[in-house]
């Protein structure tokens, strides 16, 4: 830290700051402090946009009766001008000026942007500086590149901290951050964090490689920074208040994966089992960015999906027969040693849900699609005795498949001479769209259809089934019992079943009530 001897954050600073900062906007001064209103008791530590302002001075009074009537409120005073991502269109000196004010009125920190610090001169700063503590900061919104460079030029200027923003591109720039942060904190007080939805791991994980703090949006749809996530999540979801050396990290990867539901289940059952693990979304562009990722940070487990669930395979040390065979794996493990071992949780995800409600040893099962979940469904229904069917749009990966996991395959034209006990729904026929179904009302010969697809909650393959009787199975048992198998090989626990599928149906309710929203 480069603080004077008579620099404000040295009376200050002995209070320890939250580990998150609700960044703050409004329309005009009213609704800003309204909003901290109502946020500051379960969030001391705002920071105040003045930038999002027409007219910032016009806040001042009301800043100053804010602080009166919450005299444990902890603000930042930050007024970013337009050429550095900010919405100010002010001079430097106007800037400074409403900063100055800003801590006049009470707010503690203030935000001066590199570029604005270095058009003006150091006793400006230092002025401040008798105020108010100064957070130098430096945004790049298109990479994350020579953070210690940006760094040696902030250390020019007097400042209490050092803020350096960068934009994540890939998974590993989350790395290079946290490395940056675990070098320099110790010398320096330091705030560091990428932005975009790639940065997440640095949002979550930055304050125990030594960020200061970090930055929540109050709400989804009022980010100040693109990837900022809501001090809601950022505390329920990521449990960043208990986040410690100790925390093991787990993860899905794919791409995309913006709409995974898994961070929310997994997060619960961690939770739930008191476990010292988060579980963050990976937007993984490549495969290579994903494994560099996994040994440097290093990420203890995986959820694989979309597309990398075969193309992980020659990546891995080791896989269990089951996987193998299937071709697909869903489920990393990363030892202690450090190797990667691949398993198939979408087998328990299918057979568990069916095993509850019928005796598989010789049931008829028919699988619709020959692709990595109908190839995890047939050869564990195969492995449990059942005999099984496959019909896929393509014949020849029907046929296939059928060959090796010693199974049939069978053409469309059959299917109403034929019955079933289960009619099982692989192919994405139906999702996000309740017009579409694989099979017709009257090739629906089976006592129970279970479609994997689980958004939404019912589709019309299953409407179908009812309307001729035929018990459903819906796609969100197969998706809480594959990661409940992940929970169970992550961490030896048996997964906290009832509260995982109460969480993923609570957020189907809320994406489906959204949808229908837009409609
Ligand atoms: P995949 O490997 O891409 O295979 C897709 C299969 O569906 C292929 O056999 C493909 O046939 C067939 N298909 C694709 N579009 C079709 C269409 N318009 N009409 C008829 N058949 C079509 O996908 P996957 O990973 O196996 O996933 C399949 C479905 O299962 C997805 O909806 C996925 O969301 C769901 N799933 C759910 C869970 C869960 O936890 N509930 C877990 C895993 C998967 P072709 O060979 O002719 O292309």
């Amino acid at each position: 830290m480069t603080s004077s001897p008579t620099s404000y954050v040295q009376r200050f600073l002995p209070l320890r700051l939250p580990r998150v900062c609700l960044a703050v906007t409004g329309s005009d001064p009213s609704e800003l402090i309204e909003k901290a209103e109502g946020l500051v008791r379960d969030n001391p530590f705002l920071e105040f946009r003045l930038d999002y302002l027409p007219r910032p001075g016009l806040a001042l009074p009301k800043i100053k009766r804010f602080f009166e009537m919450n005299p444990h409120a902890v603000v930042i005073a930050t007024c970013r001008r337009a050429n550095n991502g900010g919405k100010f269109r002010g001079s430097v000196a106007s800037q400074l000026d409403v900063l100055g004010k800003a801590a006049g009125a009470g707010c503690q920190l203030v935000d001066v942007e590199l570029q604005t610090a270095t058009k003006c001169k150091p006793e400006h700063l230092q002025k401040l500086r008798t105020r108010a503590a100064l957070i130098l900061s430096f945004h790049d919104f298109h990479a994350t590149k020579k953070l210690d460079v940006t760094l040696e030029k902030m250390r020019s200027l007097p400042a209490d901290f050092f803020k350096v923003v960068s934009t994540a591109t890939t998974l590993y720039d989350n790395v290079a951050m946290m490395r940056f942060l675990e070098k320099e904190s110790d010398r320096h007080s330091l705030v560091g964090l990428c932005m975009g939805e790639q940065g997440i791991i640095s949002r979550v994980l930055g304050v125990r490689a030594g960020s200061a703090f970090t930055f929540a949006a109050v709400s989804a749809g009022e980010q100040t920074a693109p990837g900022q996530v809501t001090a809601q999540d950022l505390r329920s979801v990521y449990r960043i208040e208990q986040v410690d050396a100790a925390t093991r990290v787990y993860g899905v990867a794919g791409d995309p994966v913006s709409h995974s539901l898994s961070p929310v289940i997994m997060n619960t059952a961690l939770r739930r089992e008191n476990v010292n693990a988060v579980y963050l979304a990976l937007h993984a562009k490549t495969l290579k960015d994903l494994l560099a990722c996994v040994r440097d940070i290093p990420i203890h487990g995986l959820s694989i999906t979309m597309p990398y669930k075969e193309a992980i395979l020659p990546h891995l040390d080791n896989t269990d027969s089951h996987t193998t065979k299937i071709g697909a794996c869903n489920t990393v493990v990363r030892a202690q040693d450090g190797k990667l071992y691949g398993f198939n949780t979408d087998t328990a995800g299918v057979v568990r849900p069916l095993e509850q409600r019928i005796t598989l040893e010789n049931a008829r099962i028919l699988v619709l699609g020959a692709g990595g979940a109908a190839r995890a469904a047939v050869f564990g229904l195969k492995e449990r005795g059942c005999e099984v069917f496959i019909l896929n749009r393509t014949p020849v990966p029907a046929q296939k498949l059928a060959r090796k996991a010693k199974a049939r395959s069978v053409k469309r034209a059959d299917l109403k001479k034929l019955s079933f006990d289960v009619i099982i729904n692989a192919t994405p026929v139906g999702m996000s769209n309740t017009r579409e179904s694989p099979l017709n009302e009257n090739e629906i010969n089976a006592r129970y259809v279970f479609d994997m697809i689980y958004d939404p909650a019912e589709t019309r393959l299953m409407k179908l089934a009812q309307a001729r009787g035929v018990q459903v199975i819906p796609g969100i048992e197969m998706f809480v019992h594959q990661a409940a198998r992940q929970f169970e090989i992550w961490t030896g626990k048996p997964a906290p079943w009832d509260d995982m599928l109460r969480v993923v149906t609570i957020a189907l309710q809320e994406r489906a009530a959204k949808t229908a929203a837009k409609k």
